[in-house]
């Protein structure tokens, strides 16, 4: 592990152009269950009943059973702290040597934790958007938990508000940004992902595809591990990166 940890630092020291990308697997270890996990929605719930619900046809044609579950099901994550890995990522773009994260996870870690550039691809959770686009008020949780009906609706124009996440149907947000920073990085950082998800996945294996340095810190196997420079399996990555940061 030594080894790897000089590795990583020497890595990140000699980069001019480092971005990070995270999945599910950095969340857990700040208490959050991955989605598609053993203790996750999709299997406690059953992947299609969570791809029929948690749909923009279904918020679309009924609302109120979408809230009805949403509210149910999808807790908000205002009390959750950043874990370790996210305070470290933080501390490495104040120190110049990150210049941003790209990540698939809605649970606004990233920016609590203090990461400036911060790229979320899936949205976030704790924010509604009025779907009036003449509109577009944005609410925060506190609003939609104390709202008096199940469909939160907007005080200016009374349209309903959908939170700011992208449901099934929906094209993921920020899709130029995340591929340009993505492919434009000289290293590419990926943590706690196992990249199957696309069109991610796809944005990293053009990545690959120019010959540069990729680096994976995964517990368990991922669909790029051939194409990694470096494939640290760590168990907790919060250790790892604070180690990592020592040596910097
Ligand atoms: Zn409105």
């Amino acid at each position: 592990m030594n080894k790897e940890i000089e590795q990583v630092a020497l890595m990140l020291k000699t980069s001019r152009n480092t971005v990070v990308v995270t999945g599910a697997g950095i969340s857990t270890e700040a208490g959050i269950p991955d989605f598609r996990g053993e203790h996750g929605i999709y299997r406690q719930l059953g992947e299609d009943r969570v791809m029929q619900i948690i749909n923009i046809d279904c918020f679309r044609s009924n609302p109120d059973h979408f809230y009805l579950f949403y509210r149910k099901h999808f807790h908000s994550y205002a009390h959750v702290r950043p874990s370790p890995a996210h305070l470290a990522l933080a501390q490495l773009e104040g120190q110049g040597l990150v210049k941003a994260v790209v990540t698939q996870n809605i649970d606004g870690l990233h920016q609590k934790a203090g990461s400036r550039r911060v790229v979320a691809i899936h949205g976030t959770a704790d924010r509604y958007v009025c779907t009036n686009r003449a509109c577009q008020e944005v609410y925060d949780q506190d609003y939609v938990d104390t709202y008096p009906l199940t469909v939160p609706c907007c005080e200016q124009c009374e349209e309903a508000l959908k939170p700011d996440v992208v449901l099934f149907g929906e094209p993921i947000k920020n899709y130029y940004d995340a591929l340009e920073l993505i492919t434009g990085a000289h290293l590419l950082i990926v943590i706690g992902s196992s990249l199957t998800v696309y069109p991610l996945a796809g944005f990293v294996r053009d990545y690959c595809n120019s010959n540069k340095d990729l680096l994976i810190i995964n517990k368990g196997p991922t669909q790029m591990d051939y194409a990694a420079t470096l494939k640290v399996d760590a168990g907790h990555t919060g250790d790892f990166l604070g180690r990592v940061l020592d040596r910097i």
